[in-house]
């Protein structure tokens, strides 16, 4: 499977590339907004595409073309304003969907945020709310964009080394989350078909494998 992955330069994204490689039967396309990165992900065998996701539908379309599959992993980070959050957040990740069509592809796989219903909307404190208004609008684009989605909502993200095993489900406690787990769940996610139409969110702890929790939900 050939993965476009967008957001690559992330702290996500980084590992995904690295997992997609590692695996043998996938390869990246890592879709990157700046030139001088892309050195890290040639050294890793992937492809790359500089593209801005403030930029045209059609480009993203063009960094997509040929792909199998693509992942929403990009975000504004919580150094840039709420132009940002609309800009990225919201528009940047509807043009990547509307992209997902143009380019005839159907697979797409959303790192969401924890909770994005309207009632989380309604409890986030006003600096967070306009993020989660971003990200609650997106996952409903995605929703009702007819393609073979799948929307993991990650809890609060850690540069821990990942353990291999995730509680997954439509409603977990909050908790946290290495990033290297969030990666491997996308790519469960990408290898495992009956998680197609589906929506969890995802925190540390059990024993259980990522693959076969992902088979469960
Ligand atoms: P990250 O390290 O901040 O990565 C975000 C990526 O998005 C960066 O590579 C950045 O590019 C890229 N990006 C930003 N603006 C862009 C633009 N205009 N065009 C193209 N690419 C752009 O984030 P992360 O830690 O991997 O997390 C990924 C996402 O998970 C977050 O953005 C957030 O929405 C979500 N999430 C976060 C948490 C949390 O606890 N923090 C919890 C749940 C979900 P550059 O490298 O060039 O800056």
């Amino acid at each position: 499977m050939k993965i476009l992955v967008v957001g690559a330069n992330g702290q996500i994204g980084k590992h995904l590339v690295k997992l997609i490689q590692d695996s043998g039967n996938h390869m990246a396309r890592a879709m990157i907004r700046k030139q001088e990165q892309a050195a890290y992900f040639k050294e890793l065998g992937a492809e790359n595409a500089v593209v801005n996701l403030e930029g045209e539908i059609a480009d993203i379309a063009k960094a997509a073309d040929g792909v199998d599959a693509i992942v929403f992993t990009a975000g504004s980070g919580p150094h840039t304003g709420k132009d940002k959050t609309l800009m990225v957040d919201l528009d940047g990740a509807v043009k990547t969907i509307e992209a997902a069509k143009m380019a005839g592809v159907d697979r797409f796989v959303m790192v969401s945020s924890f909770d994005t219903r309207r009632e989380a909307i309604q409890a986030a404190s006003s600096s967070f709310a306009p993020y989660v208004v971003a990200k609650h609008y997106a996952d409903e684009w995605l929703r009702r964009a007819n393609l073979d989605y799948t929307i993991v909502h990650p809890g609060a993200l850690t540069n821990e080394a990942g353990t291999g095993c995730v509680e997954a489900a439509s409603e977990v406690e909050r908790g946290e989350i290495p990033r290297e787990d969030v990666a491997r769940v996308i790519l469960g996610c990408l290898e495992d078909s009956s998680t197609i139409g589906k929506e969890f969110q995802i925190v540390s702890g059990g024993t259980t494998p990522i693959k076969e929790v992902l088979k469960k939900l």
